[in-house]
């Protein structure tokens, strides 16, 4: 053996159960400075700060405040916006901070996702240069925190039905509808509001603002209980009864549905990276445990089915890293497209979907207690296999672009 694979194998060895032990194609390589600096930090946090209290405030279905205050300490938030206090980070160094952070916790990572990736990024593609400099700078220090309304509880999938509607009264707007399943609805300062405006039939978007004495009147929000999925993050129920908004307060350039799907766009290929997160985040742990683990007088790793079926995870994670490298790539250079992030987010959800039950089954019983972070892995990845547009959604999307008919609806082309 030579002493640059003698040195190989030794990292992998050593770095057995973490992160990086999972980088058999040197992906990290590729990383520029700015990249790496983004990931090591967030990494760091993650193992030091996350991982340790992450079942607790699952389980106890609490934000984790203390965990999100950290997040503008270590400069990841606002994405790729440049200015107002943002983070201004490569949409490769954003996917790899979300990859993270979903790696120790997903409702942490959701939150970071509705916050910056779905409010900021809104005011930042659809606002005026007025309204970026109000809203973001408040956002990017997280003195504010932010939601993005577009679900309602008749249309989840087909949001591009949405009925939520605008009335224009002089200089104000007045909101009347139904919103579901609102991360930070009942929490955040700063509610992003897609509504079909009454003049003219299209969805735009208005920012609803909480101010010193709450929300203005007509907004009421009731968080959803009793979820499966990431607990420690809240979505909400929302009524709007005539709620008022200034014009100001329109996203000057939302003119259409079109802008939500710019939004949306974004943050589909991250979507990708947080199943990576949550993958990697499962394979690390089924990996020290099968390692520990002794049946039969031996290790489980010493079984040839238990190798089997690491290498056949390991296949599939490294085939999520390839397509979270390159679809980080496409948009670092403005190249990637909404069908092209569908695919990962199709793919990258499903594998680690398939990944995460592997990993549970091979811990026996103890795959199903939250200590061992693979039963918590499990239930979150489910949300965003469904959020920001189901795997099936995604399917249509692809399929259309390779046939060039739609299959949407019922005889529709
Ligand atoms: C934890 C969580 C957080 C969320 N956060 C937000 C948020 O912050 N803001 C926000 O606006 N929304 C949010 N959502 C909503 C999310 O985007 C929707 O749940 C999602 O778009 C799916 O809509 P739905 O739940 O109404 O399912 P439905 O649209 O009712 O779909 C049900 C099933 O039918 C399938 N289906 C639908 N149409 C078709 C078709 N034409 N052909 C074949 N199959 C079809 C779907 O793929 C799915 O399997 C969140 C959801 C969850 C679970």
């Amino acid at each position: 053996m030579t002493a640059t694979r003698d040195a190989t194998v030794d990292r992998r060895r050593r770095n057995l159960g973490e992160a990086l032990g999972t980088d058999f194609f040197f992906v990290r390589d590729q990383f520029t400075d700015e990249q790496w600096q983004s990931f090591i930090r967030t990494r760091r946090f993650v193992d030091e700060e996350v991982l340790p209290v992450a079942a607790d405030y699952w389980e106890r279905a609490e934000l984790p405040w203390p965990l999100i205050r950290r997040l503008p300490e270590l400069g990841i938030v606002g994405e790729d916006i440049h200015g107002y206090g943002c983070a201004a980070m490569t949409p490769t160094a954003c996917g790899l901070v979300h990859m993270e952070l979903h790696r120790g916790d997903g409702s942490l990572g959701t939150f970071l996702g509705v916050h910056a990736g779905l409010a900021m990024q809104s005011i930042a593609l659809c606002g005026s240069p007025e309204q970026r400099a109000r809203w973001l700078p408040d956002m990017a220090a997280l003195r504010r925190t932010g939601a993005f309304a577009l679900t309602e509880p008749d249309h989840g999938s087909d949001s591009v039905a949405l009925e939520t509607t605008a009335r224009r009264d002089g200089d104000h707007w007045v909101l009347d509808g139904h919103k579901r399943w609102i991360g930070n609805g009942s929490a955040g300062d700063i509610i992003v509001v897609w509504a079909r405006s009454t003049e003219d039939g299209q969805v735009k978007g208005f920012v609803v603002e909480k101010g010193p004495d709450g929300y203005p009147d007509g907004y009421s929000a009731e968080v959803i209980g009793r979820k499966g999925s990431l607990r420690s993050i809240w979505q909400a129920d929302i009524v709007l009864d005539g709620v008022r908004v200034a014009d100001d307060n329109r996203l000057a350039d939302a003119h259409d549905f079109a802008a939500a799907g710019r939004v949306l766009a974004n943050t589909r290929s991250i979507c990708a990276w947080m199943a990576l997160g949550h993958a990697t985040g499962a394979y690390d742990a089924v990996l020290t445990y099968v390692s520990e683990r002794r049946q039969f007088g031996r290790t489980l790793t010493s079984f040839q089915i238990v190798q089997q079926r690491l290498v056949k995870m390991l296949a599939e994670l490294t085939g999520m890293q390839l397509y979270c490298m390159q679809i980080g790539r496409l948009a670092d250079q403005g190249r990637l497209s909404p069908t092209v992030a569908g695919l990962a987010k199709m793919n990258n959800t499903s594998k680690a979907r398939w990944l995460i039950a592997e990993a549970r089954d091979l811990m026996g019983g103890n795959g199903i207690l939250l200590d061992h972070h693979v039963m918590r892995h499990m239930a979150d990845i489910e949300a965003i296999h469904t959020f920001e547009g189901t795997e099936t959604m995604q399917t249509l999307i692809v399929g259309r672009d390779i046939t060039g008919i739609g299959a949407f609806t019922a005889g529709a082309r």
